[in-house]
């Protein structure tokens, strides 16, 4: 079991500045009372210098996110799921030469047909090295039960078995048309209608599911950014890439006419509130494949380097958007080499832009995560003498908890600061152990950071 992925702010020493100003929790109380993305610090006492800061977009030094979310479709057996994970998560020799070392997840259902690789299809060491890959954060999507689970039943017995372990999986993807799907419209399923055979929402859950995926892809490149066409259309291929164009507008006109299918891409935002047919609130979101052929193009192992192009990379860094990009890459044509050249090709050119600072790659549930703690925490900046201090309350924006060994939501979050000093974060009062002073970026701002860990790929 990978032990350093410790939080920051997992050990809270004696701080020698810690009750110098004697209320730093009440400090974060009193962020808390604001809303929006930019926020001065009230305070009564005068010895207290509140300061304008805001939140970085991403961690630094990075300009735009990117999780390549897959969908484990037609995955042959055990050996080509792990040879995928390790070339994808590690630097080691693999089938396709030496991995490239980013941070990637995967998803896992259960009762699957005979020939495609799931927990319960799979062997002891199969289910062994699910769990090891739930334990570290490197799978987290449940892709549905499967096709065949078509039953309460079938939901309870992969939760029991999950529990059992100690497994915690806070992502639902919604998988084909399989019955225990959440979705009404393009994945239609069950799974969330009181009383039907398949009916398991309250379960799944209570089980920790978080965030919903109901089938909703765009091609627009980037999200959390005003939706865009450019870069979609391609003179290599006129005709199609300007029906893909035209079908994005066209989603754009539906959703601001009202329509229930397309509302998540109205303001091209990756997460939106959505509520199951049974009530229950969750985080639903919107994934991306921004291939001119359109959304279910080329979104395989096999085709993986037709999307992550230079221009398409470029443009996700320019437009600082974030991209939780649609793929299965069971999807093979050799199991022996899983990605074929031109997608190792295309794999490479991704390390190349999270090597370069520019796009942090990593697994959906940490940069779902990430985007949810940092538009909902709440935090305030004050300077006493040479001292710059942020205030950070996380309420109910950033969960505390999560999978075993997950790294916190907060990680990551950065703050611009006046230059200064010395400077310390404050979560729910208590001081953050280290913290990252960053040098000026391409604004011109220089930053703090509660650093950011990658996930720490588990030996098999
Ligand atoms: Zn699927």
């Amino acid at each position: 079991m990978p032990t350093n992925c410790r939080s920051p702010w997992e050990g809270r020493g004696e701080d020698p500045d810690s009750d110098r100003d004697g209320d730093g929790r009440g400090d974060a109380r009193s962020a808390f009372s604001d809303n929006g993305r930019v926020r001065a610090f009230r305070h009564v006492q005068l010895s207290y210098q509140p300061f304008i800061t805001s939140v970085r977009r991403f961690p630094y030094p990075y300009r735009a996110m990117l999780a390549i979310c897959s969908d484990l479709d037609e995955t042959p057996d055990r050996k080509v799921y792990w040879e995928i994970m390790r070339f994808l998560n590690t630097t080691e020799t693999t089938a396709m030469g030496p991995g490239v070392g980013l941070d990637v997840g995967n998803s896992i259902y259960f009762d699957m047909p005979p020939e495609q690789f799931s927990y319960w299809n799979t062997d002891d060491a199969g289910r062994e090295m699910v769990r090891s890959l739930i334990h570290s954060g490197h799978i987290d999507c449940l892709h549905s039960y499967g096709d065949l689970a078509i039953t309460r039943a079938h939901a309870g017995r992969a939760l029991d078995e999950l529990a059992r372990h100690d497994c915690r999986l806070e992502i639902w993807v919604d998988h084909g048309k399989a019955p225990t799907n959440f979705g009404a419209d393009v994945t239609r399923g069950y799974g969330d209608i009181p009383g039907h055979e398949a009916y398991h929402a309250d379960l799944t859950i209570a089980h920790g599911v978080r965030y919903v995926w109901r089938g909703r892809v765009t091609s627009v490149i980037g999200q959390d950014v005003p939706a865009s066409i450019d870069g979609l259309w391609t003179s290599r291929h006129p005709v199609a890439s300007g029906w893909t164009v035209g079908k994005e507008l066209a989603k754009r006109v539906l959703a601001r006419r009202g329509s229930v299918k397309y509302a998540i891409q109205a303001d091209n935002q990756v997460l939106g509130e959505g509520r199951l047919r049974d009530g229950e609130a969750v985080d639903e979101f919107l994934r991306c494949n921004p291939h001119w052929g359109g959304v279910s193009s080329c979104e395989t192992a096999t085709g993986i380097g037709e999307v992550l192009t230079d221009s398409m990379l470029g443009r996700l860094v320019m437009r600082e958007g974030v991209c939780i990009l649609y793929t299965h890459l069971g999807k093979v044509k050799d199991p022996r080499t899983p990605f074929p050249p031109a997608a190792v090709a295309g794999l490479r050119r991704l390390a190349k832009a999270h090597r370069d600072d520019k796009i942090l790659v990593t697994t959906t549930r940490r940069a779902l995560g990430y985007l949810s703690a940092r538009d909902r925490v709440g935090w305030s900046g004050h300077r006493e003498k040479d001292l710059l201090t942020i205030s950070v309350g996380r309420g109910s924006g950033a969960r505390s908890g999560g999978p075993p060994n997950a790294c916190s939501e907060l990680m990551g979050l950065s703050f611009y600061v006046p230059d200064h000093r010395r400077y310390r974060i404050l979560i729910d009062g208590a001081p953050v152990e280290s913290l990252q002073v960053n040098p000026p970026d391409r604004t011109g701002r220089p930053s703090v950071s509660l650093p950011w860990k990658r996930s720490c790929f588990p030996d098999q």
